[in-house]
């Protein structure tokens, strides 16, 4: 094994086998716990990664352990022609799955594109099924759109979406019980994600954030009692409970109140083609520089290897002494 094919761990023994790409910052919404209402300064066309040298990027992580891929942004569907992002990352030796994490708004639109191209998993982020409340989160309509997009990506053969809805403490508590019921009669697969300090505003304050336990409660009180659900993959974050019958699936993700940080396993590449080892990295490694000065395989794949080593054990979030990254949850790649 040489040292391009060696598997990527960091000093505490975590495998990485999996790398977000962050293909936009742009969006069409704004939602306000990610993005500001205005003044957003998006980042010029010619400091994006190309497919060319996503797809480069892409080929060097595989032989290093890099299996599962996953496309998000900002909004991804907003990038041109991400089908053909999608084919070229589909042939590339060693990655397994590729999947998708949207807003749906889009999604109507492009499903069957990406399916031919080889997508093979969507999430939905979807926080209400309320228009005016939707419009209120993302300072946008079109909900109407997202379900028409959520109907068009099973009607062309995902199956197995998940919709991923925040937990606001003030916000959530109304939409648990409607999501999940929606979630029952369409066979979605609905997790709850807490709030993180990665809004656009800065304006993040810890009591903003629901607990899973709080969810549960209210779960369990019109449900009946939540069973977990058997674990198949111990990198996933999600906690996953059977309910209903035991025909539904909720799943939690706790980054704020218990930390996965222990199981992790992913990398991220922002769309102007920065790698980061965590979501709160304060520090990002440059590989735009390196793709673009026409270097070699090796010195991309020790850049790739060092950032990983210099993983921390945790984000911190509950320390005193946390900053949060300059850069907000769009900017990264959610
Ligand atoms: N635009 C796509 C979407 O919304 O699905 C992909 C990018 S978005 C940044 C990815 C995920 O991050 C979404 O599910 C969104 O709800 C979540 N997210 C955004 N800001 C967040 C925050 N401050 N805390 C927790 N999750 C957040
Ligand atoms: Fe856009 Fe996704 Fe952020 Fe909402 S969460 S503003 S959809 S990038």
């Amino acid at each position: 094994m040489n040292e391009a094919s060696e598997p990527l761990t960091d000093s505490l023994g975590r495998v990485h086998t999996s790398l977000r790409i962050s293909v936009t910052d742009r969006c069409n919404i704004r939602c306000y716990y990610c993005m500001p209402a205005d003044g957003i300064q998006f980042l010029p066309r010619k400091q994006l990664l190309s497919f060319e040298e996503i797809e480069r990027f892409v080929r060097i992580v595989a032989p290093m352990g890099i299996t599962k891929l996953r496309l998000t942004g900002g909004e991804p569907l907003v990038r041109c022609e991400l089908p053909t992002l999608v084919r070229l990352l589909a042939r590339t030796p060693g990655i397994e799955e590729i999947a998708l994490t949207t807003n749906g708004l889009l999604l109507a639109e492009q499903a069957g594109d990406l399916r031919r191209a080889g997508l093979d998993r969507i999430n939905v982020s979807l926080d209400t099924l309320d228009a005016d409340k939707f419009k209120r989160i993302t300072r946008r309509p079109g909900l109407e759109k997202v379900l028409a997009g959520i109907a068009e990506a099973q009607r062309v053969g995902f199956d197995s979406i998940r919709l991923n809805a925040i937990a606001i403490r003030g916000e959530t508590e109304p939409e648990i019980v409607p999501l999940l019921e929606f979630a029952l009669a369409h066979q979605l697969h609905l997790r709850f994600i807490e709030y993180m300090p990665l809004d656009g505003d800065g304006a993040w304050k810890s009591d903003q954030v629901l607990s899973g336990e709080r969810i549960r409660e209210i779960v369990e009180e019109h449900f009946g009692p939540l069973e977990p659900a058997p674990r198949d993959d111990a990198s996933q974050p999600a906690v996953d409970y059977v309910f209903g019958d035991r025909s539904g699936l909720i799943g939690f993700i706790h980054p704020v109140s218990q930390p996965f940080c222990g199981q992790c396993d992913r990398l991220r590449l922002t769309a102007e083609g920065q790698i980061r080892n965590c979501l709160f990295s304060i520090e990002e490694s440059d590989v735009r520089d390196l793709l673009r000065s026409n270097a070699d395989d090796d010195p991309i794949a020790k850049l790739v290897r060092d950032c990983v080593a210099a993983k921390k054990p945790g984000h911190g979030i509950d320390d005193p002494r946390f900053l949060r990254p300059a850069k907000a949850m769009y900017q990264i790649g959610g």
